[in-house]
């Protein structure tokens, strides 16, 4: 249920509001607008009426939230959620470019990447140290020794570091380090995760599960609202389809959807929706035109080389080329790539 509060309310009546909520064994969730709040009322408790909270001082209306995931909608946050991370604000008109390997294989692999794509006009390097892999004998990523790599890169590019997380267990070592935590398309529905990362106040990028429709995605961002994170980004990365002519399919529709059911930012992962290099500009120019707010991206030094994800890997000129056309689409509707953060004489 969302109750929007009258253009004077006061605090005392927010507070009643509140305190009535709580009462009924409901959490309130506060958002503040420029002239009004609006307080989502979430939890099981079943009010038969909405009368409680019509009558109380200050309310202007009362509306149950006809979503399953309720502070996640668009009704209960009609505007979108903008935030910053270190470096960048999501959400609103920028677009932002996160570029970097599947994987953090060595030292002088992630810094020659960071720099080439900081170079391009990247905002955020990623790079995954835990890699979750279809064979157990595959490599499984650096671990700790990545991270230090990645600390390196960030602290000569600037740019903030995006890296998956696969279980609670490696939080405590992981928020030493990492600035966005990525969760996985294979890790979307593991809610013991979702529920510690909402106890964090890290900005999260959620990934949609291989074959997860839109609203488990959005049930999934729940998990971390409901621990009172707010800083969620929603990524598309294709699903599995009966078509095999690329590794996934994207769902474009999935970014214009999700834009209208939710106020959280939603960006596009070309690489894995596509899984071919050749095809990894295209859809990026598509997502951006869809409305996307931005877009993940693979980029390795000498993609023939990687010991992940290689084939749907670009070189970095090509990441600069696809940094250019996406400025064009950007600038067609009406936005623009974030600016690179500056140095001062403090450093970073
Ligand atoms: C990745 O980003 O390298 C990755 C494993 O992505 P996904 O979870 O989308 O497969
Ligand atoms: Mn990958």
């Amino acid at each position: 249920m969302i109750i929007v509060m009258k253009r004077n309310y006061t605090p005392q009546q927010l507070e009643g509001v509140v305190d009535a909520i709580r009462v009924h064994g409901l959490t309130p969730h506060v958002t503040y607008g420029v002239e009004t709040a609006i307080v989502a009322a979430v939890g099981e408790f079943h009010i038969p009426a909405l009368d409680p909270f019509e009558i109380l001082d200050g309310v202007e209306t009362v509306k149950r939230i006809s979503q399953p995931y309720k502070l996640g909608s668009r009704q209960a946050h009609p505007e979108n959620s903008v935030f910053p991370v270190d470096g960048f604000t999501i959400g609103g008109d920028d677009i932002i470019l996160m570029a970097g390997p599947c994987s953090v294989e060595s030292r002088s692999q992630i810094l020659e990447t960071a720099h080439a794509v900081r170079e391009a006009g990247a905002n955020a390097l990623r790079g995954g140290v835990f890699k979750p892999r279809t064979s157990p004998y595959a490599f499984q990523g650096l671990g700790e020794e990545g991270l230090e790599y990645l600390a390196e890169a960030r602290e000569q590019t600037g740019m903030p570091i995006v890296v998956e997380i696969m279980s609670q267990t490696q939080l405590d070592l992981m928020l030493k380090y990492v600035d966005v935590f990525q969760v996985g398309a294979r890790n979307m529905q593991n809610f013991n995760l979702l529920r510690a990362l909402g106890e964090t106040r890290k900005t999260i990028l959620l990934k949609r599960g291989l074959s997860a429709t839109i609203e488990e995605l959005l049930m999934s961002a729940e998990y971390i609202l409901a621990g009172g994170n707010k800083q969620i980004i929603l990524c598309e990365r294709g699903i599995r389809t009966f078509e095999t002519a690329t590794r996934n399919t994207t769902d474009i529709n999935a970014i214009p959807v999700l834009k209208n059911l939710t106020h959280l930012p939603v960006v596009l992962d070309p690489s894995h929706a596509t899984g071919d290099a050749n095809y990894v500009l295209p859809i990026a120019r598509a997502a951006i035109a869809a409305g996307a707010d931005g877009l993940i991206v693979e980029v390795h030094p000498d993609p023939s080389k990687a010991v992940s994800d290689g084939k749907q890997s670009l070189k970095p000129e090509k990441f600069a080329e696809m940094v250019k056309q996406v400025k064009a689409i950007a600038e067609v509707m009406g936005r623009q790539i974030a600016p690179i953060k500056k140095p001062t004489a403090a450093g970073w």
